[in-house]
């Protein structure tokens, strides 16, 4: 395991961190805590001592368990790193509790690494007013809290606004070679690098988007590299190969998936690519793009619409189901997200044609005509304000022949050899 350094405390982290968003789960979709447990501590007895977990993962089990899987002496091996999610906090008072009751779950004196939880320009402000700097500074006072960051999914103008706003240890950005110009970017990566905070990389491999279900063309580009490398193994040495990376987060649930990182997190040194992999990379991520139906950054300098339209998670739905080829998934998510079932209804197809949107838009993208491509391709015939039935239908089956698959399997089929590895 290679480690590098927090610039401003000189703390020593694994450049593997361990996330626990997306751990793995039994047949009735709970998380499966003997599986779990047994990879945290494979994890941290290989090396990695960071893990990321949250209040919002798991609907609230992800922070308990890792207090779990911390028992019998790990919790001095590892650095915890938790989140306080705005979206809970209504008074300067709330941030106290949770945090509380976070080292209650936790089972610990102390969280090593404090984010507050997915920052953009709105919940950036309210934070603020809610009084959570002078928060932070009681907390790190107090020692309940050692180093505080923040996580971050808004655009550029706002990651430098809240890297300014406080001295801040660390920050925790998306990236990976698909997001160079999403959200905080290289440039966003440079800068908070240039001001001495540590960075943590969440989404390496865009929510798994990355390692399966390969495109065609994108498989062939890999397949001519000298060096055979798995996808994930080359989304994760582009993003180990910037100095400026201290942590990459990985939301590791296969057994599989554990002992490859681990070995890759060995090997994959800053400036470790050569220029002819990075040209790779290069025709990869341009492939991607090629594969994109719109040219949407998500910088969300278009929002909000006046009609309720979503529309860089929208265009990101759509693109999604373009270039990762698992188009009813896409489709899924689009009509729970936007099509009123999890939330407000803020579907392409709400959009008036006013204008206003591609005024502003930085890409100069024809929003109204893309939206309308969005609207024809993802609602279906018959959506009309509505669930789309034909889209869900699809779906439905697609997940019942899933469903058999998985009943007809014995326990564990595909996973016994890299579950050897691990409890020999
Ligand atoms: S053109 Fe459509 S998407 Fe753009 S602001 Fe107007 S209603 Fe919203
Ligand atoms: S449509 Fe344009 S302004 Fe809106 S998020 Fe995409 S790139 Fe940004």
């Amino acid at each position: 395991m290679l480690y590098r350094k927090v610039p401003k405390t000189g703390d020593s982290l694994s450049i593997l961190g361990f996330g626990c968003m997306r751990l793995p789960l039994t047949r009735a979709h709970t998380i499966d805590e003997e599986r779990t447990i047994r990879l945290i501590r494979y994890a941290i007895d290989n090396g990695v001592n960071y893990l990321d977990t949250a209040p919002a993962y798991h609907l609230g089990r992800s922070e308990p368990l890792v207090g779990r899987a911390l028992a019998d002496g790990y919790r001095e091996k590892v650095r915890i790193a938790t989140k306080l999610p705005p979206w809970s906090v209504r008074t300067r008072n709330d941030m106290d509790h949770i945090l509380e009751d976070q080292l209650v779950k936790l089972k610990t004196n102390h969280i090593d690494y404090y984010l507050l939880h997915s920052l953009a320009k709105e919940s950036w402000d309210t934070m603020l007013h809610l009084g959570v700097l002078e928060f932070l500074d009681h907390a790190k006072r107090s020692g309940k809290i050692i180093n505080a960051g923040f996580s971050f999914h808004g655009n550029l103008a706002t990651f430098r606004e809240i890297v300014d706003a406080y001295d801040w240890e660390f920050c925790q950005i998306q990236y990976n070679f698909l997001d160079e110009l999403n959200q905080a970017g290289t440039e966003g990566l440079k800068y908070a690098a240039s001001k001495r905070l540590a960075v943590m990389v969440m989404e390496p491999l865009r929510g798994g988007s990355l390692a399966g279900h390969v495109p065609v063309q994108v498989d062939k580009i890999w397949r001519e590299a000298p060096v055979r490398r798995t996808p994930a193994e080359w989304g994760l040495r582009f993003v180990w190969d910037h100095p400026e990376v201290t942590v990459v987060l990985s939301g590791m649930n296969q057994e599989a998936q554990i002992v490859e990182n681990i070995t890759v997190a060995g090997e994959a040194g800053p400036g470790s690519l050569a220029p002819s992999e990075l040209a790779l990379i290069a025709r990869v991520r341009d492939t991607y793009t090629s594969l994109m139906k719109v040219g949407c950054t998500g910088c969300g300098y278009c929002m909000p619409c006046p009609a309720g339209v979503n529309i860089p998670e929208c265009f990101a739905l759509y693109n999604g189901a373009s270039m990762f080829g698992n188009r009813r998934e896409y489709a899924f998510h689009y009509l729970t997200r936007h099509g009123g079932i999890t939330g407000d209804r803020s579907y392409a197809g709400l959009c008036r044609n006013c204008g206003r949107c591609e005024k502003i838009c930085p890409q100069h993208l024809p929003i109204p005509a893309g939206l309308k491509e969005v609207s024809t391709s993802m609602e279906g015939r018959t959506f009309g304000g509505k669930v789309a039935v034909l889209q869900c239908g699809l779906w439905i089956i697609d997940r019942a022949g899933r469903l058999v698959r998985i009943f007809s399997r014995k326990p564990n089929e595909g996973d016994t050899a890299d579950q050897e590895k691990i409890t020999s």
